[in-house]
């Protein structure tokens, strides 16, 4: 193959491919989506066949693999933080159960965040759920890490986590590859799955037997920990072997903070520490004890620092030296470095980093923020829910491109995975309590629905809430790369598969009131909202679920392509922004001197959904124009 440039989580797909892993499920979340999608694109080099799933969500990912382990073969979940608390359940039990096969758990965490609903720890939950934890630093280690995870769960009999970071996720790196794809790195030869009901189906009884055992191989873990490659002292100490100021990083941390040392030209010792959970406790004791004081750089959370139990001589995030929040940006890492730096002595110039922060500021680049793409579906079925219920009704929403719903103001909430439609149930019981009669309208994307909105469906029905649910169906889970939902034709590997009925879906959860509509189509969209909550108020109502159903203009643009709407702005545009903030298509733009908007013609996708926005009749197609 020679030298390639790999994107982290193409690493991590090669590393799977690389060790013989057998089976691979996940559940698209930025920053892990490209892990499955690589070893999709591998997976036909290998010289066994490789098992891969787009599951309904994390959990099912988890016990699907689970269960490839536990029939002996090397297999592997991938997710992003939050999914980990979807999949906390069999992650917590999968501990003491222990594996066979090797089983790798990647989470990836968002330090930022820049793409999730917290900034949390998956190191933290492993240390709760007692999973040994490997911390790569760089794309490359993550592939070399990812073979050590397997071979470090096989010979424990314990689940591993591989804990990625954003910025190693989405980073390159070019990679020499050597003798070849595939060395012999497989474990041993699977037996299938052997019974032992003591184990696999274990009571309680038998349960704490299993801890006992799992605390005896963490002990175990950490001792080989004690002298692992994972861990190494970069930079020096001084002639007596001391140090003024030490520091002790993990991740993508390890890195930043090594950079901002060689930029202040400061030659420090500073611990990488590859394996964060069980800590090598007396590594990092005797790390600190050369040093007059210590610094911890790591992501997001304080998990290194949290297991040292002497912490009189460490700074980090407990103190507050290392801010509690937020990535740790080479900015950041550099300003706290210069300031231990002055106070133990060190000379400090300005940094390349300080200087271009300056040049940047001074650009003054007006800030914008996220927004639905041209075309997109979403707006439309947003714009039709707003003009039907306005500012006064309640709008549960959900996770998924559609929470840009909430520059629309047509979403209020935005929880977790299917929590729309539990809290639309809560508004109306809490509602029913407070006298609150307003009209409650949750969104939802059909991946996310299939994902955690069923139950919470069920739920409702059988508790008697009334509201409206907007399924907006756009055929994908569009955020993350266009991945197949339950409700697509084919798997995650383009294979056939049987496509699960949303709108059956919902009618099995006890709905009576289940339409499907094109939200493209403004009047008839707008009307069946009202029928939508005329039902929810009738005696014999209930809840009312309406399918919005138009593909993702980038996942699918035929519909567009096929019937194009071309339109223009008339010379009547008084420039009053009613579109520009209501509808907010990227497309339509406001002069820089206020006096009306145009169509930026390389931007529209020209789906002439705009005609609706501009309620005084200025936008309109360009063959009426041309016409009149
Ligand atoms: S097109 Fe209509 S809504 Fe948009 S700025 Fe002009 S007048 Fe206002
Ligand atoms: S036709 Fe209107 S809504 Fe559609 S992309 Fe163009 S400007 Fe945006």
């Amino acid at each position: 193959m020679g030298k390639q440039l790999l994107l982290g989580n193409e690493a991590i797909g090669l590393g799977l491919i690389r060790s013989g892993c057998r089976m691979v499920t996940a559940y698209p979340g930025t920053p892990s989506s490209e892990i499955l999608s690589s070893v999709i694109r591998l997976k036909t080099h290998a010289p066994e066949v490789v098992y891969t799933e787009w599951s309904a969500n994390e959990k099912v990912a988890f016990e699907t693999a689970l269960a490839a382990s536990w029939s002996g073969l090397r297999a592997a979940t991938a997710m992003k933080q939050v999914g980990l608390n979807v999949a906390a359940d069999p992650f917590f039990s999968a501990a003491y159960t222990g594996v066979v096969g090797g089983f790798v758990v990647i989470s990836c965490d968002d330090p930022g965040p820049h793409s999730s609903q917290t900034e949390q720890d998956s190191r933290l939950l492993a240390h709760a759920a007692k999973v040994p934890v490997l911390d790569p630093s760089t794309p490359v280690e993550a592939l070399q890490m990812t073979g050590l995870a397997f071979e470090l769960s096989e010979r424990f009999q314990v689940p591993v986590l591989l804990r990625p970071t954003t910025r190693l996720c989405h980073a390159r790196q070019s990679f020499e590859s050597d003798s070849g794809l595939f060395p012999a790195t497989a474990g041993p030869p699977p037996k299938g799955f052997r019974k032992d009901p003591q184990r696999w189906a274990a009571t309680p009884a038998f349960r704490l037997k299993l801890h006992v055992e799992l605390i005896q191989k963490l002990k175990a873990i950490e001792q080989e920990f004690e002298a692992s490659i994972l861990n190494r002292i970069q930079g020096s100490f001084g002639e007596n072997g001391t140090a003024q100021l030490g520091v002790i990083a993990s991740g993508v941390a390890f890195h930043t903070a090594l950079q901002a040392l060689r930029d202040f030209g400061a030659d420090l010792p500073v611990l990488k520490i590859g394996t964060p959970y069980p800590l090598p406790r007396r590594l990092v004791a005797d790390f600190i004890r050369r040093c007059e004081r210590v610094i911890v750089f790591e992501e997001p959370d304080a998990t290194i620092e949290l297991q040292i139990p002497d912490r009189t001589r460490v700074r980090g995030r407990l103190d507050g030296t290392v801010p509690q929040a937020g990535e740790l940006t080479p900015e950041r890492a550099a300003a706290i470095l210069a300031e231990a730096l002055g106070e133990a002595g060190f000379p400090v110039p300005a940094t390349a980093d300080e200087l271009l922060t300056a040049l940047v500021e001074e650009l003054a680049i007006p800030p914008r923020r996220p927004r639905l793409c041209p075309g997109c579906s979403h707006r439309s079925a947003y714009f039709a829910i707003k003009r039907t219920f306005g500012p006064r009704a309640i709008y549960p929403g959900d996770i998924g491109c559609y929470t840009l719903g909430t520059n629309l103001r047509a979403l209020d909430t935005c929880l977790d995975m299917g929590g729309a439609v539990t809290m639309a149930a809560g508004f109306y019981h809490a509602g029913r309590l407070l006298g609150d009669e307003r009209p409650i309208v949750a969104t939802i994307g059909d991946s996310t629905f299939l994902h955690a909105g069923l139950v919470p469906l069920a739920n409702a029905v059988h508790t008697g809430a009334r509201f409206i649910l907007v399924i907006l169906d756009n055929h994908t889970t569009a955020m993350t790369g266009t991945q197949p939902t339950l409700a697509s034709e084919v798997g995650a590997d383009g294979a056939a598969a049987e496509p699960a009925s949303i709108p059956e879906l919902v009618k099995a959860c006890g709905v009576r009131f289940v339409r499907m509509a094109d939200p493209y189509d403004q009047d008839p969209f707008q009307e069946l909202l009202k029928e939508a909550q005329s039902f929810t108020l009738a005696a014999e109502g209930g809840p009312a679920v309406i399918i919005a159903d138009r593909p993702c203009v980038i996942f699918d643009p035929t519909p567009i392509v096929a019937h194009p709407i071309p339109v223009t702005v008339t010379e009547e545009c008084d420039g009053c922004r009613y579109c520009v903030e209501a509808f907010e298509c990227p497309a339509i733009v406001l002069r820089p001197d206020g006096s009306r908007v145009d169509i930026d013609l390389k931007t529209c996708v020209e789906c002439g959904q705009c005609i609706d926005a501009c309620y005084k009749g200025f936008i309109v197609p360009q063959l009426e124009l041309q016409h009149a």
